[in-house]
């Protein structure tokens, strides 16, 4: 409303509707319903496996988005919203886009450290990555973030498995699957990766313009892209579970065990990979047979035992997960539609006193979820205003009747009407 005084509408020049900015996307109130739904749905599962709530700042020093997620990743990279600096400070300020790197400098910065080991921490958030927006990717998205920090045990990445699995499946999805493999660590990975290359490097012109570009410095990514000349090299390809050294083979032997044991179905898939260096064992993903190839992942995690040294803190162990909330609510199946929100609105007719009318919508207030209609419209332009907000009760008060203490309640539905005092209404709302 910010026309200044004696600015009159027509001298306003006429421009282009402005929209939202490209990648990002309103969620409306019936859609926002749904969401309310798979979030609830999430801190009662958080709440049941132990896990606490915490909040991260959005905004995050550079530093540690880039340690954390790889400057040369595509998440570190050119998909880095950066903040212009303002003020004295200069610091170099991005927008977050995952959570894990901002989870352990709070846990560390918080001293949750010190506290009883491990620590079981989720929450909910929007994420940012300027990536280029297709169906199911956007510029801003939401994800449930669960981590568990200070513990190594394969329990514990098992313990999330089934966590996100009950999560989902509760959540009504039909075609789940979860995916499984195990990313060695600091021990068998390198003699590995000595392997992979070998395998890659004849192979190198019939892949991809970025997989040549990785083949050097990060084969693991050669694994996973999706590009068809590269998914067809890397059935060939071998496969780091079969080199695994002792620990690591242990370490996923018992996650296997232990989802075997829990009832939840899993395929070994070697192409699943986490690109950085200090991800570790075991990674995993949810996938959805009705999404599109490419974005069919709900979300995924793993361990990442070497995170906190990279970011520069004392060595915590880690595992976690991430779902993606657009997806999962793109992919709920048909609910009921949401309630009214309002349940009953008070429609005085002209001359009724605003403050009366606010009163009575108090006294409903304390029953239902009740409005008033303050338009200076007809009551039968009211009435149908009503009607179409789905309001369950109407109450109709006119001047002599607001002075007497006296309203109409009228049952939508039935099209019943009574004429009550103002606390027999209550009596009957009650
Ligand atoms: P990531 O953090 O990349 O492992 O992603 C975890 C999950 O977050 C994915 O499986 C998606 O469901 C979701 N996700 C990641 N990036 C996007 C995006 N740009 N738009 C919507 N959802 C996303």
């Amino acid at each position: 409303m910010g026309a200044g005084r004696g600015n009159k509408l027509g001298s306003v020049p006429s421009s282009p509707t402005i929209r939202a900015a490209r990648g990002v996307r309103d969620i409306l109130p019936p859609e926002r319903w749904r969401w309310r739904q798979v979030e609830s749905a999430a801190h009662e599962l958080a709440r049941r496996y132990g896990f606490e709530e915490l909040e991260t700042p959005i905004i995050e020093p550079a530093e540690l988005i880039e340690r954390g997620v790889g400057e040369g990743s595509d998440a570190g990279g050119k998909e880095l919203y950066r903040l212009l600096s303002q003020g004295r400070s200069q610091a170099s300020l991005v927008l977050r886009p995952e959570a894990t790197a901002g989870v352990m400098r709070a846990y560390h910065e918080g001293h949750l450290d010190l506290g009883p080991q491990p620590q079981r921490l989720y929450s909910l958030g929007s994420m940012f990555r300027h990536d280029r927006p297709q169906a199911g990717r956007y510029r801003q998205f939401h994800q449930f973030n669960v981590e568990v920090l200070g513990s190594n045990a394969a329990a514990i990445d098992a313990e999330l498995i089934e966590m996100g699995w009950e999560w989902l499946h509760g959540l009504g999805l039909n075609g789940l699957r979860m995916e499984l493999n195990s990313i060695g660590d600091e021990t068998c990975r390198p003699a590995y990766l000595v392997l992979l290359r070998s395998y890659y490097r004849p192979l190198k012109e019939r892949l991809c313009a970025d997989c040549q570009r990785r083949l050097e410095d990060n084969p693991l990514r050669l694994l996973d892209c999706k590009r068809p000349e590269c998914r067809e090299q890397s059935g060939g390809a071998p496969r780091i579970i079969d080199h695994l050294c002792s620990p690591c083979q242990e370490s996923i032997a018992e996650v296997r065990r232990l989802l075997e044991a829990a009832g939840i179905p899993y395929r070994l898939e070697p192409t699943l990979v986490r690109g950085l260096d200090y991800y570790t064992r075991t990674v995993f993903e949810y996938q959805l047979d009705s999404l599109d190839g490419a974005q069919s992942a709900l979300g995924g995690g793993g361990r990442y035992d070497g995170l906190a040294k990279a970011l520069g803190f004392p060595d915590t162990a880690g595992s976690g997960f991430a779902m993606g909330l657009e997806r999962i609510v793109l992919s709920l199946p048909p609910g009921p539609a949401p309630a009214p929100a309002i349940e009953l609105l008070v429609l005085p007719a002209e001359g009724v006193e605003a403050e009366a009318a606010a009163r009575l919508t108090r006294l409903a207030r304390t029953r239902v979820a009740a409005a008033a209609d303050h338009s200076p419209r007809s009551l039968k332009a009211k009435m149908r205003s009503a009607a179409r907000s789905g309001a369950r009760w109407v109450a109709m008060v006119d001047p002599a009747e607001a002075s007497a203490g006296r309203v109409r309640l009228r049952r939508m539905d039935s099209g019943e009407q009574s004429e009550l005092s103002w606390e027999e209404m209550v009596e009957v709302l009650g």
